[in-house]
């Protein structure tokens, strides 16, 4: 529930602002059955509404959705006939399948949906004019839009613009949550074991517990965080925190603002896109090879508990 007293700027729907009926009517398709595809499918049916996945038959998602026991066609196929086709296919194929597919198979009128604003925002995208565009972006992974939605619940709906959702989302997965985080604990780990301390206490202390400090931000904000780890954790944290992150880091935040703000990043990633992904193969295969990784998957292989709650099953979703 919103807090009475908060002055809240934006707009924010709630359940009782919403009306399932009025796609009950509709003809719903999902193209792409990844990390978003699969939730919003599945979150979709299970509310009982019509849903047909749209994927390629020989690509590795059309079994696992037919194995889920959803409707599945072809991403044409699936297109044409219906109201509502929502694309969760990675942001730099959008636009090729757009111009190959879906502008001539989408029916008169229909709505398109995104789950990011990056191919709209940046003219990636340029639908009919008879198309209405629209966008519900979730503020979390996809396989959490689902967790959340079998077992959670419900948050509210923020009122947002194209470039709004665009240039904040990238921002914080650039700067904060991924790329920011992933070279923090990184760089902890490889200071530590290259100081000769074991890199199973490294990966305890750099990554494992990670999760742990988050949860109390999550729940609680940084002061039951602070509420919760020991004086000495709290003053070494306000001591030296600030000289991690000092005023150069927040001036490269800025520049790094800039690049996404005036179209550079996205130049880029369009780029990537047309490369086939080769810098993403390149990193995820060099990541697979760090002392990290390799001590973190025999950690994690002696805590079963871990995986009994796993949220990713690649061989599911
Ligand atoms: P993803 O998991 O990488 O998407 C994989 C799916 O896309 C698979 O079903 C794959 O099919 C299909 N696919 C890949 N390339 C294709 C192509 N060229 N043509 C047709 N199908 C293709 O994607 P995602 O991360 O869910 O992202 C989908 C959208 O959600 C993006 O706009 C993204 O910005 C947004 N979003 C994602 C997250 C997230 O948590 N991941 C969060 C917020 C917003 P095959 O198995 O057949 O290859
Ligand atoms: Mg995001």
């Amino acid at each position: 529930m919103p807090c009475p007293n908060l002055k809240v700027t934006m707009k924010i729907y709630y359940d009782k602002d919403a009306n399932l009926k009025l796609l009950k009517k509709r003809k719903i398709t999902v193209i792409g059955y990844g990390s978003q595809g699969h939730a919003h499918a599945h979150n979709l049916h299970d509310s009982g509404m019509d849903v047909t996945v749209g994927v390629n038959k020989n690509g590795a998602s059309w079994k696992k959705a037919k194995k889920a026991g959803l409707k599945v066609a072809d991403i044409a196929a699936a297109a044409q006939g219906a109201d509502l086709v929502m694309v969760l296919i990675p942001d730099e194929h959008q636009g090729d399948l757009y111009r190959d597919v879906l502008a001539a198979n989408l029916k008169k009128g229909a709505t398109l949906a995104f789950a990011h604003g990056f191919n709209i925002h940046f003219h990636q995208i340029e639908p009919r004019a008879d198309i209405d565009v629209v966008m519900i972006a979730p503020k979390g992974p996809g396989h959490l839009v689902r967790s959340t939605y079998v077992g959670g619940g419900r948050a509210g709906v923020i009122a947002t613009t194209f470039r709004e959702e665009t240039e904040t989302d990238l921002f914080g997965e650039q700067v904060v949550l991924c790329g920011g985080l992933v070279e923090l604990v990184q760089a902890g780990f490889e200071t530590l074991t290259e100081a000769g301390y074991a890199p199973e206490m490294a990966y305890f202390e750099c990554l494992h517990e990670l999760k742990l400090i988050v949860d109390l931000m999550y729940e609680g904000g940084i002061a039951d965080m602070y509420y919760s780890i020991s004086n000495t954790a709290e003053y070494g944290a306000i001591a030296r925190g600030p000289q991690i992150i000092d005023a150069k880091t927040r001036q490269r935040m800025r520049v790094i603002l800039e690049k996404i703000r005036n179209g550079e990043f996205a130049k880029e990633f369009v780029f990537e896109g047309k490369c086939n992904g080769a810098m993403l193969k390149r990193s995820r295969s060099r990541l697979r090879d760090t002392e990290l990784e390799k001590v973190g998957g025999k950690l994690r292989s002696m805590m079963p508990w871990i995986a009994k709650q796993k949220l990713v099953d690649r061989g599911k979703n």
